[in-house]
């Protein structure tokens, strides 16, 4: 008898409830994050030492999993979708109003339609900034017209966030003095440079990338909460909301500041197995202070509001299984 069968059997006699996935049954999967100083590269890779530390410990032999997890970082939100969708990734994080256009394919021309998308659970929230150089005078959206700004890489979710807000103001890139697709790992230095004079970018709170600029060299974060097109996205839309970002976060931040934002949200697709999903969603839930612990944008989630907030996907049914089982749902 094979170790992992004879495991089977002697939880089966215990009572517990086996594991799906044997460790002798290795299966490797793969997450897509973000830029390497963003907060969605921490997600996955936390995931993954979650995912690692369940088939290292086990429960009981019963309960260890054979699954190996990457969380290499990538383009953002859409580039994610986009390789789920085509079978490249295996799950991925994804702002919420990129999941809400991939699954209803309202949006084609900055995320394509995937209706086999599934939520898995919603992480932490993303404030979209326009994080401005110090002296640029920048104060409103109406200020960046004839500034050199940074648009965001394709395949970033800041990228169609700022296409969002752009076209709720009636703009094309014609209105910068020069608009570049600077990845948020470069827009930093780029501020810092003298590069450019401002930047968007959706991400999780603190965060290293911002700090770069903000404490680097005095950037400040610009209030958006008079801003018409960013008021029609979140009166329009129930992925936007506004949110602020309190006084005290970065060293440039004297006040707070109010802005428009999104959920980061977790995702697969309906083609993985039942049993992936679930033994992902459990590492993550078990262990959920241990992954609090690893960002501080990560400090308020809570399962009341990850299974349900922000998921305009269904919910994939490995992931309801578990939830299931919590008597969560
Ligand atoms: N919200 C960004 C995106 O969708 C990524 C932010 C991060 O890396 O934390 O591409």
């Amino acid at each position: 008898m094979s170790l992992a069968i004879r495991a089977l059997g002697v939880a089966a006699a215990l009572g517990l409830a086996a594991s799906t996935l044997p460790a002798s049954a290795q299966q490797f999967i793969s997450i897509g994050t973000g830029g390497p100083t963003g907060v969605y590269f921490v997600v996955g890779n936390s995931v993954c030492r979650m995912v690692h530390k369940e088939a290292a410990e086990g429960r009981s032999s019963g309960r260890q999993h054979g699954i190996r997890c990457a969380a290499p970082s990538t383009a953002g939100s859409t580039y994610n979708i986009g390789q789920i969708c085509g079978g490249e990734l295996d799950f991925g994080v994804a702002q919420s109003d990129w999941q809400f256009h991939a699954v209803n394919g309202s949006k084609p021309d900055r995320v394509g339609a995937c209706p086999d998308l599934r939520a898995v659970f919603s992480v932490h929230p993303e404030p979209y900034q326009i994080i401005a150089a110090e002296g640029s005078g920048i104060q409103s959206w109406n200020d960046l017209e004839g500034k050199r700004f940074n648009i965001g890489n394709p395949g970033s979710g800041q990228r169609g966030t700022t296409e969002e807000l752009m076209e709720g103001h009636g703009w094309t890139t014609d209105k910068f003095a020069l608009a570049t697709e600077l990845t948020s790992t470069e827009q930093s230095t780029a501020l810092c440079d003298g590069n450019i004079d401002a930047y968007g970018y959706t991400v999780g709170v603190p965060n290293a990338g911002v700090s770069v600029a903000t404490d680097g060299c005095n950037a400040y974060i610009v209030d958006l909460g008079d801003d018409p097109a960013a008021t029609k996205l979140v009166e329009e839309n129930d992925y936007y909301a506004f949110t602020t970002i309190p006084a005290g976060t970065y060293f440039t931040t004297d006040e707070d500041v109010t802005t428009f934002g999104v959920m980061a949200t977790f995702v697969s697709h309906a083609s993985v197995s039942d049993d992936v999903v679930y033994e992902v969603t459990r590492a993550v839930f078990e262990n959920l202070d241990d992954f609090k612990a690893l960002h501080p944008a990560f400090r308020n989630l809570d399962p009341a509001t990850m299974i349900i907030d922000a998921l305009s996907a269904p919910l994939h049914p490995g992931a309801e299984r578990y939830y299931k089982e919590q008597g969560w749902m």
